[in-house]
């Protein structure tokens, strides 16, 4: 680890592939050599105050003491152990603290690498609870038009077909059914017509239908969007009516970010299945889970082939399951609502003089999360050294600068957070 930054840095343009990025045409990369509550601190000397929490993720910043130990004890112990036919405590304690946590009726547990993998095993699940059920035509989804779900094949099916690029994929990727996102946005007055192309769509096309799957309450990299609770409650009772399972994606929302701790609380419904990720580790690794009713698991067991047709090999890594108890315990020990609507009050107040900026179509505010939508695209190669230049971590997309920081963050950092993306956005729409 004696080479030059420099050299570091030359590598990793020319080797290292990142996210949704070019080989040939990479943007700048900034190399973090350690971060500690809210900051991020660079190796070229400057501290950055986290406006992301590692996408989502980290919701108690970096380095929480007891998160690092709880690593250290389960990395001395046991690491990691196959699933199949072994377990072990960690993953035991993580089931019981998620089914304490989770919305009523869910009682079963299965561990996934991922939230994207998670998504294919709700997803799977869905499929073959039609199909032990003796219903096999009924294998297709609903999803919302602006929604996000993962990168893999199946969970990019469920996508936004325009962000997700379901053209690229023409002929490999399933076709699905999409209705207009929610209409009525979270603050706004009901209209129950807001489900009217959901309704006749479920009426014509209910057989072939096996699931509903959606982000409750806030569509993220959809498009950082805030839609009516109600909404969900309307989708729970065509659900029952037509006998359709509903898939909660709250793998971005779970864990307190809006506000509540499941984004299905805002509207006290429950779904069948519930995706958790992201924060479920507190941004330390890689896990996910799906939780299910005991009746979708009696009738996939019930039926053929009678089990769960997944098992990867680092299911239920117990390193990741024992931080993500500690996580459970420190975000259950703090005052969360108290911390979140304080974030929540910083954000609306420090994002509030971007309303007025020339170039800007909406600000908005929800729990733990700041949008600031402009009306035309962000150039990334231009903005974002413009935000480490004014010492804050915010990687914007498409028209979307947002904002999501670690439950830790204090009030000084988020007039700081927010002074910036008023100072970058001001100076980035004036162009
Ligand atoms: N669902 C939602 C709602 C997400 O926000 C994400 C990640 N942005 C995923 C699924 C996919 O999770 P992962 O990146 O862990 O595969």
């Amino acid at each position: 680890m004696n080479r030059s930054l420099a050299e570091q840095l030359d590598f990793d343009r020319l080797h290292l592939w990142h996210p949704y990025a070019s080989i040939d045409r990479p943007l700048t990369t900034y190399m973090v050599q350690s971060a500690q509550g809210a900051r991020l601190q660079l190796a070229d000397g400057r501290s950055l105050i986290d406006g992301m929490a590692s996408w989502w993720s980290a919701i108690h910043g970096y380095g929480h003491p007891r998160l690092v130990a709880a690593l250290q004890e389960q990395a001395a112990r046991l690491p990691h152990v196959m699933f199949g036919g072994l377990t072990h405590e960690p993953a035991i304690e993580l089931g019981r603290r998620l089914l304490d946590l989770a919305p009523a009726g869910l009682e079963r547990v299965f561990f996934a690498d991922s939230g994207s993998v998670a998504v294919e095993v709700a997803m799977k699940m869905a499929v073959q609870h039609a199909y032990a059920q003796g219903q096999p035509e009924k294998k297709r989804f609903v999803a919302l038009a602006g929604g996000y779900h993962g990168d893999t094949f199946h969970a990019m099916s469920v996508c936004d077909p325009k962000t997700g690029m379901h053209r690229l994929y023409r002929g490999i990727l399933p076709e699905y059914f999409f209705v207009e996102r929610p209409r009525v946005r979270f603050d706004e007055a009901w209209d129950e017509t807001c489900c009217q192309e959901l309704e006749e769509l479920l009426a014509r096309r209910h057989r072939e239908i096996c699931a509903i799957i959606l982000e409750p309450v806030v569509q993220g990299a959809g498009g950082m969007y805030f839609y009516h609770p109600r909404y969900l409650q309307r989708v729970r009772q065509l659900c029952d009516h037509y006998r359709l399972l509903l898939i909660a994606d709250e793998i971005a929302t779970g864990f307190a970010r809006t506000g509540t701790m499941f984004g299905c609380d805002h509207a006290g419904i429950s779904p069948d299945i519930c995706c958790l990720g992201k924060a479920l580790t507190g941004g330390t690794m890689t896990l996910a889970a799906v939780l299910t009713t005991a009746q979708v698991g009696h009738v996939i067991s019930g039926g053929e082939p009678g089990v769960v047709m997944h098992g990867p090999t680092f299911m239920a890594n117990p390193l990741a399951c024992a931080v993500a108890c500690a996580s459970i315990d420190v975000l259950l020990d703090s005052d969360w609502r108290t911390a979140i609507a304080a974030i929540e009050k910083a954000l609306r107040a420090g994002l509030e003089p971007c309303r007025s900026l020339p170039g800007v179509a909406d600000v908005r505010v929800l729990g733990a999360i700041g949008v600031v939508q402009l009306e035309k695209a962000v150039v990334m190669e231009r903005i974002q050294p413009l935000f480490v230049e004014h010492g804050v971590w915010v990687r914007p997309f498409g028209q979307l600068v947002y904002v999501m920081p670690p439950y830790c963050i204090n009030q000084g950092e988020l007039r700081d957070l927010t002074a910036a993306i008023v100072a970058v956005v001001g100076e980035e729409t004036r162009r």
